[in-house]
């Protein structure tokens, strides 16, 4: 893939990549880091340098949480909300004439298959327009008075002040949006710090939000590496909320952080979500859904299910099918319209990944399906083949902890309740599914899971409409719908006496 025909006329297209090193983005501009220092950016796809970033430090985030208390308390307090809610619709238009280069850009540098990002479009829109919405849709109360006297008693929301954004590199083109989202719905700045493999789509954003009309310093970016850049601005004095999505150690790390000033934190952690799979399921749907659950944007994606669980008496017909279905997806060079897995993201993301499949096989697990990495034509990129490991114990280390790569361990049961011990016998909470026809199942299953998103007949299926919060060691904090936009806020209490 080296020199993948696709892979080199996308870079040549976007002129955003061609100009030098890029900068931070800070009340307005592009700045470089004060050190002058750089970092680089990988294309997964070929392994080649994609570009130069800057290595934001302390100093850096200082000037960028300066810029966004500077437009916290200037101008941008002064917009109303029905003008907060018109620039977003602004922001709509842009992001849509500008889509295809940001999907380009995103696939360059995380290695999402483009048909795939292409296909987000629909979803980055659907989370501007509902971010607009929620703009005119918050408020505080009138309380029905007890008190003696002609009192009023009521309560105001404000926005918080400036909110840190830390974000993943697994699809920074729609996580930005949690915290660039609830930032302009509400009157609030931000300082985002992106994944140092995956930075470009939110710099670029970020210079698009100003073309739309969306004051200097309201939205900044600093890049750089989290022990640096994420950690200065987690424990910035001035910064009034973390909004935090990644692994559940940072999680903890960003928590220590945030008690300098007592910040509030909103966290978004990691996962090893269960998939149960009845025997009265639909194969026909559970096989590619349970697949594809765990495989969809090379399984870096946190609510992936990554526990199968296969009731026994179908467990020969569905692990077959299931080994089937994962030797046929295509992996291969994002940019050919016919693939349906790229690379990893980085060379130490394929480590990590490949030493869980060997740790697999130590551990008495039966690969049934893949276990390799790619070679031939992809052997520059970080390829691997959609992994299926059969014989698996929900105590074993690969069904345990996070491997963030297309590995799937399917792991056998006889009865609900055992299903059901089995799915909750977790550190953490954050989604689940399962597949049956039997209303009885669905009810106990739905009620019984404890997680923070379940879907039922289907997979990986998301609404910014609706709230989602992790449970356990996958994070608290609500994310999406009208709860996300009232953790950009605060409510005051007023007693007015009217006498
Ligand atoms: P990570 O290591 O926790 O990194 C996430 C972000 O935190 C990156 O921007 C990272 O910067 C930064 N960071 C690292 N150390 C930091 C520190 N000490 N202080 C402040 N910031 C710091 O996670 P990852 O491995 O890149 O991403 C995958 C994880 O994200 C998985 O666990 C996955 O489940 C989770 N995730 C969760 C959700 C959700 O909604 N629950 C969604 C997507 C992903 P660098 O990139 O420079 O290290
Ligand atoms: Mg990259």
């Amino acid at each position: 893939m080296n020199e993948s025909p696709h892979n080199t006329h996308a870079q040549q297209g976007i002129a955003f990549l061609n100009d030098g090193p890029k900068k931070h983005f800070i009340d307005g501009n592009f700045q470089p880091s004060m050190s002058g220092e750089s970092i680089e950016a990988f294309n997964p796809a070929t392994g080649k340098r994609l570009a130069l970033l800057a290595r934001g430090r302390k100093e850096d985030v200082d000037a960028a949480v300066s810029a966004a208390r500077k437009a916290f308390e200037g101008p941008w307090s002064r917009f109303t909300p029905h003008q907060r809610a018109t620039l977003l619709m602004k922001v709509v238009d842009v992001l849509e004439r500008n889509y295809e280069e940001l999907a380009t850009l995103e696939t360059l540098d995380m290695g999402a298959p483009l048909k795939r990002t292409l296909a987000m479009k629909n979803v980055l829109m659907q989370t501007v327009t509902y971010f607009s919405a929620q703009a005119l849709n918050w408020s505080g109360s009138t309380i029905p008075n007890s008190l003696p006297g002609n009192f009023t008693t009521l309560t105001i929301k404000a926005p918080l002040g400036v909110v840190g954004g830390i974000i993943p590199w697994n699809a920074p083109l729609i996580s930005m949006w949690w915290i660039i989202g609830g930032a302009l719905a509400t009157g609030c700045t931000a300082v985002i710090k992106p994944a140092e493999d995956a930075s470009l789509t939110t710099l670029r954003t970020a210079q698009l939000l100003v073309e739309a009309g969306v004051p200097a310093g309201v939205i900044n970016v600093v890049t750089g590496l989290g022990g640096e850049a994420g950690e200065a601005l987690s424990a910035h004095p001035d910064v009034d909320r973390i909004v935090f999505t990644g692994s559940t150690v940072t999680g903890r790390k960003i928590i220590q952080a945030s008690a300098v000033n007592m910040k509030r934190v909103q966290l978004e952690l990691g996962g090893k979500s269960p998939d149960i799979v009845f025997a009265d399921a639909n194969l026909d749907k559970a096989v590619p859904g349970a697949a594809m659950g765990v495989y969809n944007n090379s399984g870096q994606i946190c609510t992936a299910g990554t526990r199968v669980f296969v009731q026994r008496s179908i467990h020969e017909e569905f692990v077959a099918r299931l080994a089937d279905y994962s030797k046929k997806i295509k992996v291969g060079d994002p940019f050919d319209p016919d693939t349906q897995l790229g690379p990893l993201v980085s060379e130490a993301q394929l480590k990590r990944v490949m030493s869980y499949v060997e740790l697999g096989g130590k551990e008495g697990a039966t690969l049934a399906a893949g276990g390799t990495r790619l070679g031939g034509d992809l052997a520059n990129g970080y390829y691997v083949a959609p992994t299926v490991f059969d014989g698996v114990h929900n105590d074993m280390r690969i069904a345990r902890e996070e491997i963030f790569g297309p590995v799937l361990s399917l792991i056998t049961f006889d009865t609900e309740e055992e299903a059901l011990k089995l799915a909750n016998d977790t550190a953490y909470g954050l989604g689940g599914g399962f597949w049956t026809s039997n209303i009885r199942t669905l009810t106990k299953m739905m009620n019984g899971i404890k997680a923070g998103k379940i879907w039922v007949n289907c997979w990986s299926l998301n609404d910014p409409a609706a709230g989602f919060a992790g449970y356990k060691q996958s994070g608290y904090g609500v994310k999406g719908g009208r709860d996300h936009v009232e953790g950009f806020l605060y409510e005051k209490t007023i007693y007015i006496n009217g006498d």
